[in-house]
């Protein structure tokens, strides 16, 4: 099969790889879709990603053969990659929250088997049917939705609230579009790039600012004039993460979902003060892709403007990492191995 490769130093290449054996456990799913995820663009742009190791676990595909000992599922199935399986004992687990399971491997560092490929191999037990009348490109947005509602979820955000997201790259536009279909109405998207900006109002964002205008204001006591309940942070820029904190009003949450290497600075005073909540969204809910599925399947998110409108080929992987980390796509770019004949 054909893969893209990781090999260090910001490089990847198109390689023959054998295709993987499933064992007793595990099956081999041949692949439809595959988004880019933020983190693809952290593990190659940023030299995080182990070299010989293949990218990409935003898919959905096929299964083309079932391991020995694995029930419930038979070939020709449409699935997407789900959540690795939590103990169910820990205390994350118990709270609720098992995308913080303790028995869960070191976050973020990605698998070195993704789906960037012909075909990808995975345990039986993180699979997710995709339910009918949804087809396989659609359904590769499960898992970024699935982090968008998890993002709702830590905001505690009601129907009626004002909400900021920073960030209107493919993951802030799933998070504008999954806040528009849990009743948020008011909903600002500060993002530098024109494209993403004029994209975040095609997804549902009602105000469209340059993040130059939102001011901070000199004390930490002083509120603006027109603050948020909830900022979603998804830039990862730190900038706009101090940014976001100063838009909110006492009580307000900022969820941090954007990953970045350069660390912001912390007004704690403007914390203290206005005893703001500052927390961060990792992965999943439970049950979180079964619910970015029906919200997928009900066909009530602009799904088009969701998605960048041209899919790219195994080969073309590499320029589309650069023009996402350029802000020139503004939305969900998905690689589609199996080019058109
Ligand atoms: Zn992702
Ligand atoms: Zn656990």
């Amino acid at each position: 099969m054909r893969a893209v490769v990781y090999q260090g130093s910001r490089k990847l290449s198109l390689e023959e790889r054998p295709v993987p054996e499933p064992g007793g456990d595990e099956v081999l799913v041949e692949v439809s879709h595959c988004g880019i995820c933020g983190s693809d663009l952290h593990l190659v742009l940023e030299e995080m990603g182990r070299p010989g190791s293949i990218g990409g676990h935003e898919w959905s595909g096929r299964i083309a053969a079932v391991g020995s000992r694995v029930q419930g599922w038979r070939e020709g199935e449409l699935v997407v990659g789900g959540p690795s399986p939590s103990c169910g004992e820990c205390h994350a687990c118990l709270a609720g929250r098992p995308s913080l399971c303790s028995g869960r491997g070191e976050a973020g560092m990605g698998r070195s088997e993704g789906a960037f490929a012909d075909y990808v191999r995975v345990a039986a037990d993180e699979l997710v049917r995709v339910p009918d009348g949804l087809g396989p490109r659609e359904a590769a947005l499960a898992e970024p939705l699935a982090v968008a509602l998890h993002a709702i979820t830590r905001s505690a955000v009601v129907p009626g609230a004002r909400a900021l997201v920073t960030g209107a790259g493919p993951l802030g536009l799933l998070l504008i579009a999954a806040l528009r279909a849990r009743g948020v109405e008011a909903i600002t998207a500060s993002e530098p790039a024109p494209r993403r900006r004029e994209r975040a109002g095609r997804v549902g964002a009602t105000l469209l600012v340059e993040p130059d205008a939102l001011v901070t204001p000199r004390m930490p006591f002083t509120i603006v004039d027109e603050p948020y309940d909830v900022a979603f942070e998804c830039s990862g820029n730190p900038r706009a993460m101090e940014s976001a904190l100063a838009q909110l009003r006492r009580t307000g949450t900022l969820v941090i979902v954007g990953t970045g290497m350069r660390r912001p600075k912390l007004d704690h005073n403007r914390v203290l003060l206005n005893e703001l909540v500052v927390t961060g969204a990792y992965c999943y809910d439970a049950g979180g892709f079964e619910d970015a599925l029906t919200l997928l399947a009900s066909r009530t998110l602009p799904t088009d403007a969701l998605i960048e409108p041209g899919d790219v080929p195994l080969a073309g992987l590499e320029d589309a990492l650069h023009g996402l980390a350029a802000g020139e796509l503004a939305g969900k770019v998905m690689v589609v191995p199996k080019e058109a004949p």
